[in-house]
């Protein structure tokens, strides 16, 4: 039986005034507070609220399919429901949630409840696009077709693959996922209720004392500030109960750095050192003992050594869904090839061999860029080239590597990180130093980056 829903939800026009409305109102912020913000940077530009390009709508019977429907298969949609006229439109989601995991960070920190960061995945399918509530399990590109793991086939003359990223959990030997959130094994990676656990299962190392690891894998991973975020979190959760005396901390990596861009490197390397948090660049967690609380690193020399552990924090490797190798869509060469990421042109985000295919978020082959804020620019970009290349014409908007998230360093206070393919800062507020570390910061990622997130799953305020 199809599983096909039709939406009669309007989208809302672009305005500015309505989004800070919207954002007054669901903030919880105090208005002095609000005003704080808004008034240091004026408002539109400090949030970055510009709408993508008005464009007349393009009249067509183009069948469009988009796989996911996360944060950038909502965007995607959504804005080509408003670039195009007619156009059959279909995102393909198994999950009746969607998760806000921008906010599983705040939910580790005792912030955000779980029902914060969940909302009905109906909400978000924009009027007029179907809906099949279905996994996808293949993909043809030469005749054009997508099957479901339900067995239903979509024809598409455009797809947009948005399936976000796969956890490789099962590539750390001795890790099961069920053991995630006890006896000391933590990850605010796997779910909403994990990072709930791990918020719990601190409190509880902070009672007993001991030794707290957390870990970063080698591959490229969604939101490269979280590991980092987990350790300042954790940390600063036990500095408050007074706590963190009686326990040791070790923050370890087979990376020569801590973070991409030289500046916030130096930041989170001297807050480790002022905290008392040792880095180990001794090697990528490769399997763990869960009932022995042991954990095996492998350093790039092939040297391996097992160290205990009482708390432990995995971020876990990052590759594509198979399928997309499977398809033939993959990149196959370079850094990227071994996690099968989809290979597009990381600046018009067209598949490289495939012109009809196009992709969005954490699933693409681009150097950085695996945070819901570069979706707001893939929002602006990609399904304007789609339209172009529907229209016989070659991709005019160029995606520029942004990538930006607020790097919690302390409960209370975070860093304002934005940065794109240069790895130079690429600030928002140029006026005010956004990596020093302040309320301000915080207060934002608190009260308005949730509203704006879902504003952008409507196609508003793209980058
Ligand atoms: C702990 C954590 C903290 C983060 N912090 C920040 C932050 O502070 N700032 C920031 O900007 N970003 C942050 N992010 C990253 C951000 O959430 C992701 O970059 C963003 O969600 C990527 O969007 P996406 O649509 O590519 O992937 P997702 O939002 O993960 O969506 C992928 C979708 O594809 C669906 N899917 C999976 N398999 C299939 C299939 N076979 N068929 C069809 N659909 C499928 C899934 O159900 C899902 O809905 C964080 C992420 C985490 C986990």
């Amino acid at each position: 039986m199809s599983q096909r829903e039709n939406r009669n939800e309007h989208p809302h026009p672009n305005r500015t005034s309505e989004a800070v409305a919207d954002a007054l109102e669901r903030s919880g912020l105090s208005r002095r507070d609000f005003l704080k913000i808004a008034g240091a940077a004026g408002l539109a530009s400090a949030t970055g609220m510009q709408a993508a390009p008005v464009r007349a709508a393009v009249s067509t019977r183009a069948r469009i399919v988009v796989l996911g429907g996360g944060a950038a298969g909502l965007t995607m949609a959504a804005r080509l429901r408003s670039l195009l006229d007619g156009a059959r439109i279909t995102v393909v989601e198994p999950s009746e949630i969607h998760h806000y995991q921008p906010g599983w960070t705040l939910v580790a920190s005792g912030v955000y409840s779980i029902g914060e960061v969940q909302r009905r995945t109906e909400r978000y399918i924009p009027r007029g696009v179907d809906w099949v509530r279905s996994g996808v399990a293949a993909i043809d590109p030469d005749s054009q077709q997508v099957e479901t793991v339900d067995g239903e086939r979509l024809d598409y003359d455009f797809l947009v693959v948005a399936t976000g990223l796969h956890l490789d959990y099962e590539a750390i030997d001795g890790l099961r996922r069920e053991d995630i959130g006890r006896t000391g094994l933590t990850s605010i990676y796997a779910s909403a209720e994990a990072a709930r656990d791990a918020y719990e299962q601190i409190q509880a190392f902070g009672e007993n004392g001991g030794v707290a690891r957390f870990t970063i894998p080698g591959t490229p991973i969604k939101c490269a500030g979280a590991p980092i975020k987990a350790a300042l979190i954790a940390n600063s959760l036990l500095e408050r109960a007074g706590q963190r005396g009686g326990t040791e901390f070790h923050y370890h990596t087979g990376a020569d750095r801590l973070f991409s861009v030289q500046r916030f490197d130096t930041m989170v390397r001297d807050l480790y050192s002022e905290h008392d948090i040792a880095v180990n660049q001794d090697g990528f967690l490769t399997a763990v003992d869960v009932d022995a609380r042991q954990a095996t690193f492998r350093g790039t020399n092939g040297n391996e050594e097992t160290v205990d552990y009482d708390y432990l924090h995995v971020t876990p490797p990052m590759r594509a869904h198979e399928f997309v190798r499977e398809a033939g869509l993959a990149v196959e060469d370079g850094a990227l090839a071994d996690g099968g990421w989809l290979a597009v042109d990381d600046r018009t985000l067209q598949h490289a061999r495939y012109p009809n295919v196009f992709g969005a978020g954490d699933v693409v082959a681009t150097a950085i860029g695996k945070t819901a804020s570069t979706v707001r620019s893939h929002g602006a970009v990609m399904p304007d080239n789609l339209v172009d290349v529907l229209q016989d014409r070659e991709p005019s908007r160029e995606f520029d590597g942004y990538t930006s998230c607020p790097l919690i360093t302390e409960v209370g206070k975070a860093a304002l990180v934005e940065f794109d393919y240069t790895l130079e800062e690429v600030p928002t507020f140029g006026f005010i130093d956004q990596g020093e570390p302040s309320w301000m910061w915080w207060r934002l990622k608190v009260h308005m980056i949730k509203p704006l997130y879902f504003n952008m799953l409507r196609g508003r305020y793209l980058r």
